[in-house]
């Protein structure tokens, strides 16, 4: 615990005047309200600040108390999570909301270990809230932070290993500054959002250099060290985007597994040829197929290797809901992987 202590130790001092003058004007810094930095917080997961903004304003618009998120409609949360992916974090979100509203009366957990208790909530979320909301010492240990301490250390573990992460967590708790603990947190977010970036650090403006080993030794890309990354799965799929007087077909997936009660154009596995595509939708009585394309979608671990057929049919048959595509633009909830073929449809 002694080794690179006073690398650490000079995280607060250098870092807080840094932030003081440095920091982002971002609508979830506003204030420290729980609720909306949990929210952004949630956000904030595998996606970037740029793309969050829009969704965090709407979002606080249609939802601006945890009592309202936890009394709306299940399909309203998840209309405005459309596009920013992995759904469960909304559908966890709304959970918690129901939690602290119903159970909590209103008031939110203001430690760690209470906040961890909340469906959705990780060592990374409720080290955020329990700092920046309740001044605990809470570190929230995220790749950026991780990306910061390993360069700063010449720190050669892997950074996916809770053992890596458990330790860099327990030394920086250490060393939270009282009184400044919420400030500390974001600081460090800051730094490695905006200065210690992935590809191309800014060692030249950064108020850590002095004490950077990774920088010292020129090696700062060397770090942080990840596992070996595995190959996706590739799965091919064949959608089916049939047309009935105007209107397109769409149903729900599965309650259970990826993507999980979202709407979907129907579809199935492997690549279908035309004429294979057209007996598989025979019960909608098909006419012709007007389009063919080929869409890719990323998913963690899957990528959706996908050919579209826009097929016209005669009957707007079960067990499909049929809607328009302002319908499907304006009302459904389709992930991306299918909100991709929207513009091969006609309006
Ligand atoms: S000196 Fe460079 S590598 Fe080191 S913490 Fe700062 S930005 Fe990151």
């Amino acid at each position: 615990m002694t080794e690179n202590f006073e690398i650490y130790n000079a995280l607060p001092q250098r870092l807080l005047p840094w932030y003081g003058e440095n920091a982002r004007d971002l609508p979830w810094r506003h204030d420290r309200d729980p609720y909306r930095v949990w929210v952004s917080e949630i956000m904030l997961q595998q996606t970037r600040v740029e793309a969050v903004i829009g969704y965090y304003d709407r979002f606080m618009k249609a939802f601006p108390t945890v009592m309202a998120l936890a009394e709306a409609e299940e399909a309203q949360v998840l209309k405005l999570w459309e596009g920013l992916g992995y759904y469960s974090r909304a559908r966890n979100l709304q959970k918690a909301a129901k939690v602290v509203a119903f159970e909590l009366h209103g008031v939110f957990p203001d430690t760690e270990e209470t906040l961890l208790k909340l469906p959705g909530v990780g060592a990374y979320t409720a080290g955020a809230v329990a700092s920046i909301c309740f001044e605990r010492p809470t570190a929230a240990v995220d790749g950026n932070v991780l990306r910061i301490i390993t360069r700063m250390t010449a720190d050669a573990r892997p950074i996916d290993l809770n053992a890596t992460k458990q330790d860099i967590a327990a030394r920086l708790k250490a060393v939270y500054p009282e009184g400044a603990c919420g400030d500390f947190t974001q600081a460090l977010m800051e730094l490695g959002a905006c200065v210690c970036t992935p590809k191309s650090p800014k060692c030249e403006s950064c108020p850590m250099q002095a004490h950077c080993k990774a920088h010292a030794e020129k090696k700062e890309t060397a770090f942080p060290v990840k596992l070996p990354k595995k190959e996706k799965r590739v799965e091919e799929r064949t959608v089916f985007l049939l047309c009935a007087d105007g209107r397109y077909a769409v149903c729900r997936r599965e309650e259970e597994g990826l993507l999980a009660g979202l709407w979907q154009f129907p579809n199935c596995p492997d690549t279908l040829c035309a004429s294979d595509a057209v007996l598989w939708a025979k019960d909608a009585q098909p006419r012709e197929i007007i389009k063919e394309v080929r869409r890719t979608h990323i998913f963690t671990h899957i990528r959706w290797e996908m050919t579209g057929y826009l097929l016209t049919c005669d009957t707007a048959c079960a067990p499909y809901m049929w809607a328009t595509k302002e319908e499907l633009e304006n009302k459904y909830m389709l992930p991306t992987a299918f909100r991709m073929f929207l513009s091969d449809l006609e309006a």
